[in-house]
């Protein structure tokens, strides 16, 4: 399933042209046309899918093994210190393209990337409630 209107439909396609870096029948991974660091790429399923939250399964896990392998071959390539995945999921999470992918994001030192977020104070009760909930539900 194909959206018409998506970029990254259009790249699966070979309708927009990109710097592939790994392609199979499912997947390509592209590098990212405005790099947060040297090497930034994504990894991109071929088949529409919104979010995680729409995901296939098994496109799923044969992203992440994608992710490794592409990222180990970058890391190699680049020579540099750190590696960051990153995966944003609607618009208040970041996301700006809304076909599902994983960011793969070479870290240097004082490369200047950030991803800042404030640690918080754990409320027992409420992670007490909440797991209990969620492994009742997944069990
Ligand atoms: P996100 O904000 O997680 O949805 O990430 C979308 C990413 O897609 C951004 O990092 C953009 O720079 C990247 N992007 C958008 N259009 C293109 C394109 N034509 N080729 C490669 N990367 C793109
Ligand atoms: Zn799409």
């Amino acid at each position: 399933m194909k959206d018409c209107n998506c970029i990254f439909c259009k790249i699966a396609n070979g309708e927009i042209p990109s710097y592939t870096v790994y392609e199979d029948d499912d997947f390509k991974v592209i590098f990212d046309i405005s790099p947060a660091s040297k090497g930034h790429a994504l990894v991109i399923p071929k088949e529409h899918y919104k979010n995680l939250f729409e995901l296939d399964e098994s496109i799923a896990s044969k992203a992440l093994v994608i992710a490794k392998k592409v990222a180990t071959e970058l890391s190699t390539e680049l020579d540099c210190d750190g590696f960051n995945l990153l995966q944003n999921n609607e618009e208040i999470a970041g996301q700006t393209v809304f076909h599902f992918h994983i960011h793969l994001i070479p870290r240097y030192k004082n490369d200047n990337v950030k991803f800042t977020t404030t640690p918080g104070e754990i409320d027992k009760e409420f992670a007490e409630k909440l797991a209990e909930k969620i492994k009742n539900k997944l069990a």
